[in-house]
């Protein structure tokens, strides 16, 4: 291996969740992935540690000015036993974009995927196995350097954590009911909408609570500067069926260019369907509703990997969308998608690690 990671085993390993009963990210292995950044000396240090909790000072950066980046990809195991990546070069690829944006030191691709590697080897009995379960991976980078001040640290952690999940919505593939935020904004040009920090999420919350209080499980996020677009929804990318073309917001720096949005426009090519990533109205999505022509709308994600929108209310609009049941071609692109992560179908694309 081109990549020597130090390893520290736990001497009290925790005990095992019980796969019925699987939330998701609440429960933690027995083990994470440190490395630290030191300015003039680069990334060093690469080690697997029992999981635990970090030693920081007050002062650190990350908690004043919240220079921090995080990721999201899962491992599965398929029925022969064999430990299953899902594209994570693109998490690592989409790190560096992030890293870029917040002034954080590029981190080399291979040794990112080869740490990932490493640890869920070593808590490889932690990925658990039945249907709609998966180990969820979380690396993270913050600002550790103890400086009030200003300006991009000169000390950072990357660390990586591994989470066993149950399904992300309790209702599995069950229709969502979604509130168009007309209120609030996630991103606006030249922010930081297409980087994974937690800023972003932060700033969201406002808006989730209140869709929340409002009986809805996510919200639609429309372009920052006119309120006009579509763009995003909750934690997913949102594709629209229109009169047989499928379409999803454009990467134009505002949403997260999420790796599951990249594979469904693949896969949907390959079936030879249209789909267009381009700009489309709040307005038009409803019109195309009320004209018979809005056919399926759902959600892509790492977490959930397709989400039906059964309900969509915007302003004092609400719209019923396929008779509030999974699509057929949302479930069509689950089954496949889902099938190819778990090693179950053909992987045409080379996608699984
Ligand atoms: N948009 C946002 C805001 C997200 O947090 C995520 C989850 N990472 C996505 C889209 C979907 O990205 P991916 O398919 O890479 O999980």
């Amino acid at each position: 291996m081109k990549y020597e990671f130090n390893i520290t085993k736990t001497t009290s390993p925790k005990e095992k969740p019980n796969p019925d009963t699987l939330e998701f990210g609440t429960l933690f292995t027995d083990h994470m992935f440190v490395m630290n950044y030191t300015e003039g000396k680069g990334w060093h240090d690469g080690r697997i540690v029992p999981y635990g909790p970090v030693t920081l000072e007050p002062a650190a950066a990350v908690f004043h000015y919240a220079q921090e980046m995080f990721e999201g990809l899962k491992a599965y195991k398929s029925k022969e036993g064999d430990i299953l990546l899902f594209r994570p070069d693109k998490n690592a690829e989409r790190t560096n974009r992030t890293n870029e944006r917040m002034c954080i030191p590029l981190i080399d691709e291979e040794l990112y995927v080869e740490a990932i590697k490493a640890l869920v080897h070593v808590d490889s009995d932690w990925i658990p196995q039945k249907e709609g379960t998966s180990l969820y991976i979380r690396p993270f980078i913050i600002a550790s350097e103890p400086f009030l001040g200003v300006r991009a640290s000169r000390e950072y952690l990357f660390m990586i954590i591994l989470s066993p999940v149950g399904p992300y919505y309790k209702g599995g593939l069950a229709p969502t009911k979604i509130f168009v935020e007309d209120e609030y904004v996630r991103a606006t040009p030249g922010g930081t909408g297409f980087a994974k920090i937690g800023g972003n999420y932060a700033a969201g919350l406002k808006s989730q609570e209140k869709a929340h209080d409002k009986g809805y499980s996510q919200v639609l996020w429309l372009d920052g500067a006119e309120r006009k677009y579509v763009e995003e929804i909750g934690t997913s990318n949102a594709f629209f069926v229109i009169d047989n073309e499928i379409i999803t917001a454009p990467l134009e720096g505002t949403i997260l260019p999420g790796i599951t949005r990249d594979s469904v426009i693949q896969l949907l090519k390959s079936w030879g369907m249209k789909v267009s990533e381009r700009r489309i109205t709040i307005e038009d999505v409803f019109k195309a509703y009320e004209e018979g022509k809005l056919s399926e709308v759902f959600a892509s994600g790492t977490a959930a990997v397709i989400s039906p929108v059964g309900e969509l209310c915007w302003k004092d609009r609400k719209i019923t969308i396929h008779d509030n049941q999974i699509g057929t071609l949302s479930q069509k692109i689950y089954d496949t998608l889902s099938g190819i992560q778990l090693g179950k179908l053909e992987d045409p694309f080379g996608w699984t690690v």
